[in-house]
């Protein structure tokens, strides 16, 4: 990549902002724009998560997401430190409460240290030292989970950004794209050099090269920008509550349940966020609209591009039983209390406030199969992140690494 190129970032979560910040700090000389649809940054899945650091517990090894949550972690917590922003590497607790999932967490247990993690096995009394109200037949302890509010931490890549004299704009949305055989506005030698002319709702952009952070409109986006790609975003909705004031004392930490190894999601889980607030969830139920923060929010587009794809009807044929049960536990108080006591018997309905609920892009393939491992893909001159699900925020300083050094830096 030569030093005078314009690079298009589209979308201004953290994947966009951190491809962004890496460009303009490792390619001086490079043009670099960020253009996001919202009046803010990181509205949708970057401010709307857990705001955990994940160690990359649960990942294959060899994987994408065992190789770049693991060194991405780092990279969060030295950023970080050096921006002030308040985070703790805390550990976690991965807490079995029925028989049949002791195996499991035996499993979970070699998979972290395959990864390289600190992991500590636990009977019933040493799980009880970290967290003294769970209930649990076993746990696994894990040293190197973190937390962080990732609003922050865009916020101080936005603000490096600025220094570096980036362009930033708010409130623009990318509508397409097209090789100029008229030069765009003042482009003049863009076609001639190769180029491409991102189309937005405030005019055209000229760029050599494109990278597309859309998150939730990830494969509507890259149709946008003349790529087909095999794969749909499916929204799941991740709804959260959180404890009173009064039950916060019965969660110090970080409490998950065995995951189900079916499922991509980790199950309602307990977090004590770095505002010292404990989130309770999040579940995961269809989302009615890519953007489907409740049950009354729905898109007929999103619902149609949903609906249209084959993979959509495998998928919900695959998972009847889950799905069912997801949207009860949604619809019910109760249920959703109920799948937290089974970790921390103490607790009470009335313990659970709302909160605010996100939205998780997850890829699925045409055979209904869910895409497990992070997914980019460059095409021509624009490279795709077509599946960034979690821990892609964890992950962001190396997917952005990945993106600027190997895939940008190819032809
Ligand atoms: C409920 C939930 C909990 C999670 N918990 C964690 C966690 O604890 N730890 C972790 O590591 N990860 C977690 N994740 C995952 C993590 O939040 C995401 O992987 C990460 O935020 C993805 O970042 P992104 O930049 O790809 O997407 P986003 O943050 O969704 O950003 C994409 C941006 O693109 C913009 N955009 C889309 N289309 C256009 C267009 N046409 N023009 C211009 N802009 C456009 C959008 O407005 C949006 O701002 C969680 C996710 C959810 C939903």
């Amino acid at each position: 990549m030569s030093r005078s190129q314009r690079v298009v970032v589209v979308g201004g979560g953290i994947i966009g902002l951190a491809v962004a910040e890496r460009l303009c700090r490792t390619r001086p000389g490079t043009e670099v724009t960020v253009v996001e649809k919202e009046p803010g940054w990181a509205r949708h899945q970057t401010g709307r998560n857990s705001g955990v650091i994940h160690s990359g517990l649960y990942y294959p090894p060899g994987s994408a997401k065992a190789r770049l949550c693991r060194a991405g972690a780092t990279l969060m917590v030295e950023f970080a430190r050096a921006e002030g922003i308040p985070h703790e590497v805390c550990g976690k607790l991965v807490v079995a409460t029925r028989a049949d999932e002791l195996p499991r967490l035996r499993q979970l247990a070699a998979r972290g240290r395959e990864n390289g993690l600190t992991v500590t096995e636990l009977d019933p009394a040493g799980a009880r030292e970290h967290e003294p109200h769970v209930d649990a037949l076993a746990a696994v302890h894990v040293a190197e989970t973190g937390v962080v509010d990732y609003g922050r931490v865009c916020a101080a890549l936005v603000r490096r950004l600025e220094a570096y004299g980036a362009t930033l704009l708010l409130g623009v949305e990318v509508l397409g794209t097209s090789t100029p055989a008229a030069p765009a506005l003042g482009t003049a030698g863009m076609g001639a050099r190769g180029g491409v002319t991102v189309r937005t709702t405030r005019g055209d952009l000229p760029a050599d090269l494109v990278v597309a952070c859309a998150g939730l409109h990830a494969d509507v986006v890259a149709r946008r920008l003349g790529h087909e790609p095999d794969t749909r975003i499916v929204p799941f909705r991740g709804e959260y509550r959180v404890l009173a004031p009064a039950a916060t004392h019965l969660v110090r930490g970080l409490v998950y349940p065995v995951p189900d190894p079916d499922l991509p999601f980790l199950g309602v889980h307990l977090t004590r966020g770095i505002d010292g607030e404990v989130h309770a969830g999040p579940n995961a139920v269809l989302a009615l609209a890519r953007e489907g923060y409740t049950w009354g929010t729905a898109s007929w587009p999103d619902l149609r591009d949903t609906l249209a794809f084959p993979g959509s009807w495998r998928l919900a044929a695959r998972h009847l039983r889950t799905g069912a049960h997801e949207m009860a536990r949604s619809l019910s108080a109760h249920r959703f209390a109920d799948s937290l006591r089974r970790l921390v018997p103490e607790l009470r309905d009335e313990d659970l406030l709302p909160a605010p609920a996100g939205v998780r892009a997850q890829a699925v393939r045409r055979d209904g199969s869910l895409v497990d491992d992070f997914l980019v893909k460059r095409s021509g001159r624009v490279v795709h992140v077509l599946n960034a699900p979690s821990p892609a925020a964890t992950s962001a300083f190396e997917i952005a690494r990945h993106i600027v050094d190997d895939l940008l830096h190819e032809g």
